[in-house]
């Protein structure tokens, strides 16, 4: 679709402002009632999902320009889907996500990019991945002695794909080789695409840059049928939602798991068993892609309808992704065998979780809001009286590390396959 496209969905909005607030009867304290970080932040009603949507009809009216100001807000958007959950609370044919990101294609398309985007977006044509500065060559470095099966030498059951943030981040690296001795050690018969492992590109897709995500997905997308890879487990949650949504919408045709969903699996069978106690108290951070954003692609193809030539619907009905069906269970079920560990929750969880801020390319592009957005999320961590908050995702971990709540504290951040190696 088109950014004219979405004319019917600007036009139906309501003005509700559902979209600016977790759903009301979720709602324990004012403190943390907000869903949006990018009104949160900039607290003007254009950063909101509802001013997106009017910016865009006037940009397509001709009444704006894609000036600077404009050019940053539209950037300025996490693409964390909060807005698109809680539209539907209330609506039923919106898609307030998908507007704002072919909002940010616009931009793009007409040459208004950021500047902190130019680097990502180059290293993901010239070197296969989105960290700035890292190269190619170095990419499959952190595997080596890990014994795993190059699958375009060698068949293996399960494809691991450790996705950029894991395999190039010196403070990340530990935790995807833990999770390969994991699954190893659980009899997993596990392989990588080797020389042919790359970004999966799915932050370009969020940040506006399709052409650059659809050039690294078909060949990705070439890769995996080529390796015969019949099953994906991702520890990154991007990852997991490129491959499970982006790519199926491509035509990829496998199996993908998140590493907490295969967790979960393995210990419920018996494969891995926990003999040592954590005796701490920690919170869970539903990551944004993973939790809301992790839901199964549904095929549709229609087209605008109007009711007594005045209101605007699709024909068939859209599909209504709405978060409930995201992955939520299995990261508690994984806390809950862990014996000592006490899980406590924060007052935004599953599906109306509060972004880490580092989603959109956010955390290169526009830094400070980013910090803002992570610092939030720790300061209602840190409410919960939690000795440590626990995540399944790269850049959500990276963004917390750093980030400090409204009176200045830090808070402990572990991935969750840390705490899993702990308990064994
Ligand atoms: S995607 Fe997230 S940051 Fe962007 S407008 Fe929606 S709620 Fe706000
Ligand atoms: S929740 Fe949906 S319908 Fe309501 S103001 Fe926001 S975008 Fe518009």
């Amino acid at each position: 679709m088109a950014l004219k496209d979405f004319r019917p969905m600007m036009e139906r909005c309501s003005t509700c402002t559902h979209c600016k607030f977790i759903p009301f009867d979720k709602i324990k304290s004012i403190r943390f009632a907000e869903n949006c970080p990018s009104i949160g932040y900039y607290n003007f009603n254009t950063y909101s999902a509802r001013g997106r949507f009017q910016l865009a009809q006037s940009i397509l009216d001709g009444r704006t320009d894609l000036n600077e100001t404009v050019t940053e807000t539209i950037h300025s958007c996490t693409s964390c889907g909060a807005c698109d959950v809680t539209c539907k609370v209330c609506r039923y044919n919106l898609e307030p996500l998908e507007h704002n990101i072919e909002l940010k294609a616009y931009a793009v398309e007409n040459g208004k990019v950021l500047e902190g985007q130019k680097p990502v977006i180059e290293n993901l044509k010239k070197e296969n991945t989105m960290i700035p500065k890292a190269k190619k060559a170095n990419r499959i470095d952190w595997a080596k002695d890990l014994n795993l099966k190059d699958l375009f030498k060698e068949k293996a059951e399960v494809c691991f794909f450790a996705g950029c943030k894991y395999s190039y981040d010196e403070k990340l690296q530990k935790i995807a080789q833990n999770t390969v001795k994991l699954l190893q050690s659980a009899g997993v018969d596990l392989g990588y695409l080797g020389a042919a492992d790359n970004c999966c590109a799915g932050r370009a897709k969020q940040m506006g840059f399709f052409e650059e995500f659809d050039n690294s997905a078909n060949n990705n997308i070439k890769a995996f049928q080529k390796s015969g890879v019949k099953t994906i487990v991702t520890p990154c949650s991007d990852c997991y939602h490129a491959f499970k949504r982006q790519y199926a919408k491509l035509g990829l045709e496998v199996e993908v798991l998140h590493i907490v969903e295969y967790v979960d699996k393995l210990i419920q069978e018996g494969k891995i068993k926990f003999t040592k106690s954590v005796p701490m108290t920690v919170t869970y951070h539903d990551p944004c892609h993973l939790g809301r954003l992790g839901e199964d692609y549904i095929p549709w193809e229609g087209k605008e309808k109007k009711i007594l030539n005045q209101i605007h619907t699709w024909e068939p009905r859209r599909p209504r992704y709405n978060g409930a069906y995201g992955i939520y269970d299995a990261p508690r079920n994984i806390l809950e065998a862990i014996p000592g560990l006490k899980l406590v929750e924060m007052e935004r969880i599953r599906e109306y979780s509060w972004c880490c801020g580092a989603g959109g390319g956010c955390n290169v592009s526009n830094p400070e809001f980013s910090q803002w957005t992570a610092g939030e999320r720790v300061t209602e961590a840190n409410a919960t009286g939690a000795d440590a908050m626990v995540t399944a995702c790269p850049w959500c971990k990276d963004n917390f590390l750093d980030a400090v709540d409204e009176n200045g504290n830090k808070i402990e951040v572990l991935d969750i396959i840390e705490l899993v190696r702990q308990a064994m």
